[in-house]
C-alpha cells in the first residue's frame, strides 16, 4: 500500500511535470506565431436584418499552427491572456482588420463593409498608450476612425469604471465606436449602461439561443433591444443560427445580427473573394 502511494505520486508528478512542460512548450510556439506570420485574420458578417446583407465585419483570430493545424481562439487565447501576449495579438489583428477593411472599401466600395470590429482584452483597457496604438494603427493604414468598432465585455468594462471611461472617452473623441460584447453574461448591473460611453450592445448568443418556443426569453430580449434603442444605442444579436431566430428578431426591431446562419467566420481573403468574384491583389 504505501508502494502503491508511492507510485501514485510519482505518476502525478510526472504528469504535472509534463504539464508543465507542454504549456512552457505552447507559450513559446505562440510567442514564435506572431513573429512567423501564423496568426490569421478571420471576418464574419455583421448583417442588417431582415435583409441579411453584410454591414460591417468582426475580425476573429485563429493561429495556423505548423504542428497542430487551425487552432481557433479558445484554445490559445486564454494562454495569451494570462502572459500578457494577447497585447501583441490584438495590436496584429487591429493593424490586419485596419489594412483589409481599408484596401476593400478602395477596391469595392460598393460591397466593402462600412466598419470592422475588433476585440480587446482586459489588458489592453490597462495600457496607458491604447489611444495611441489605436491612432497608429488608423495612420499607416488610412481607415476612417468612424469605420472602427472596438470590443469589450461587460466583465472587462466594469473593472474599474472611472479609469474605463476615460479611455473610451478619448477613443471616441478620436471617432473610434466602443461595443459592449456578451451583454447579458457579465451579471453586473445596468448602471454602467449610464456610466460608460458605448455605441453599440451586442447580445450574447445564450440569449437568442433558447429564442423561439419561449416567450419569456422573447420578453426579456425584446426589452433589452428597446433599452439599447431608446439609449441610442445600435443593437446587435449575436449567434443567429436559424430563420426561425432572425424571423423572431425582425419583429421585435432588431436592426443588426450576427450569426452562422447569416455567415461564418471565414478567412478575409475568402470572404472579399466571394463578395467579389475576384481575388485580392
Ligand atoms: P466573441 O467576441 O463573442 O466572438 C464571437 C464568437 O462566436 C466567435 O467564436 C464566432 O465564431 C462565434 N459565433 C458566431 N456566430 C455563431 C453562431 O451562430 N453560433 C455559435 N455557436 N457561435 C457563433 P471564435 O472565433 O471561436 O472566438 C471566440 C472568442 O475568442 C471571441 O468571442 C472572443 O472573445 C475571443 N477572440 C476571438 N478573436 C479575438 C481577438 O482577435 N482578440 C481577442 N482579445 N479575443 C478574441
Ligand atoms: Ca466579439
Ligand atoms: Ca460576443
Ligand atoms: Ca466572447
Amino acid at each position: 500500500a504505501k508502494d502503491e502511494g508511492k507510485n501514485r505520486f510519482m505518476i502525478f508528478e510526472t504528469r504535472m511535470h509534463e504539464q508543465l512542460l507542454s504549456r512552457l512548450d505552447q507559450e513559446a510556439r505562440l510567442r514564435e506565431a506572431v513573429h512567423r506570420g501564423e496568426l490569421r485574420l478571420y471576418l464574419q458578417p455583421v448583417a442588417g436584418v431582415p435583409d441579411g446583407r453584410m454591414y460591417g465585419a468582426e475580425a476573429l483570430v485563429r493561429w495556423q499552427d505548423p504542428q497542430r493545424g487551425l487552432q481557433q481562439p479558445g484554445s490559445f487565447i486564454p494562454l495569451a491572456e494570462e502572459t500578457g501576449m494577447i497585447i501583441e495579438i490584438d495590436r496584429w489583428i487591429l493593424r490586419e482588420a485596419c489594412r483589409m477593411i481599408r484596401q476593400w472599401q478602395d477596391l469595392n466600395p460598393r460591397t466593402a463593409p462600412a466598419f470592422v470590429s475588433v476585440n480587446l482584452s482586459a489588458a489592453h483597457l490597462e495600457q496607458p498608450d491604447l489611444t495611441q496604438q489605436v491612432e497608429v494603427a488608423l495612420a499607416e493604414t488610412g481607415l476612417s476612425p468612424h469605420c472602427l468598432v472596438l470590443e469589450l465585455t461587460e466583465t472587462v468594462l466594469m473593472r474599474d469604471v472611472a479609469v474605463t471611461s476615460a479611455r473610451l472617452e478619448e477613443l471616441r473623441r478620436i471617432g473610434v465606436k466602443i461595443a459592449i460584447d456578451d451583454f447579458g453574461t457579465g451579471y453586473s448591473s445596468l448602471g454602467y449602461l449610464r456610466d460608460i460611453p458605448v455605441d453599440v450592445l451586442k447580445i450574447d448568443r445564450s440569449f437568442i439561443n433558447g429564442l423561439v418556443g419561449n416567450g419569456r426569453q422573447q420578453e426579456l430580449v425584446s426589452a433589452v433591444i428597446q433599452l439599447g434603442h431608446t439609449l441610442g444605442l445600435r443593437v446587435v444579436a449575436e449567434g443567429v443560427e436559424e430563420s426561425d431566430q432572425l424571423a423572431l428578431l425582425t419583429v421585435m426591431g432588431c436592426k443588426f445580427a450576427q450569426g452562422y446562419y447569416l455567415g461564418r467566420p471565414e478567412p478575409a481573403a475568402t470572404l472579399y473573394e466571394r463578395l467579389n468574384d475576384r481575388a485580392l491583389t
